[in-house]
C-alpha cells in the first residue's frame, strides 16, 4: 500500500513561508536543500504522519516559478512512497496514467522520483518516491 510521503506546496519567498509554517506547526524545518535538476529549494517540516515540502524557485523559468505564475502559491503536489518505482511505473503506465516524466530522477532526501501528469490524475500532481538504496 503507498503511503503519504509528503505534500509539496509552491511558495514564493522562502524565509517567509518558513517563518510562517514554523509558527503554523509549532516545529522548525528540519531540512533545507537544492534540487538542481528541478531548480528549487526544498525546505521539510515533519508532522507525526507526513512532512510538508515547501518548494521556491530557484530560476525563471522552472516548473515552480511556472505554476505560482499562472496559479499562486498552494499546494503543488502529493508524494507517495513507494517501495520499487519501476514497478509502480510498469503498473501505473499499464492502467492508463501517464507521466511528466517515465524514468525517475533525483529528487530531495535521497530518493528517486518521478510525477504522473495531472491530466491524468484528476488535475492533482503527483509524485512517486523511491529511497535510494
Ligand atoms: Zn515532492
Amino acid at each position: 500500500m503507498m503511503k503519504l510521503e509528503h505534500i509539496g506546496i509552491a511558495v514564493q519567498n522562502e524565509a517567509e513561508a518558513n517563518t510562517l509554517f514554523a509558527r503554523l506547526l509549532g516545529t522548525e524545518a528540519y531540512k533545507s536543500e537544492a534540487v538542481a535538476s528541478e531548480s528549487v529549494n526544498t525546505t521539510f517540516f515533519g508532522l507525526s504522519n507526513t512532512k510538508l515540502e515547501l518548494l521556491n524557485s530557484l530560476a525563471e523559468d522552472s516548473a515552480i516559478a511556472k505554476f505560482i505564475s499562472k496559479r499562486g502559491e498552494g499546494i503543488h503536489h502529493l508524494a507517495f512512497a513507494v517501495d520499487d518505482i519501476y514497478e509502480e511505473i510498469r503498473r501505473l503506465k499499464e492502467a492508463g496514467f501517464t507521466f511528466v516524466n517515465e524514468t525517475p530522477k533525483d529528487g530531495a532526501d535521497n530518493k528517486l522520483i518521478c510525477f504522473l501528469h495531472p491530466k491524468s490524475t484528476k488535475g492533482v500532481l503527483v509524485e512517486l518516491c523511491q529511497d535510494k538504496q
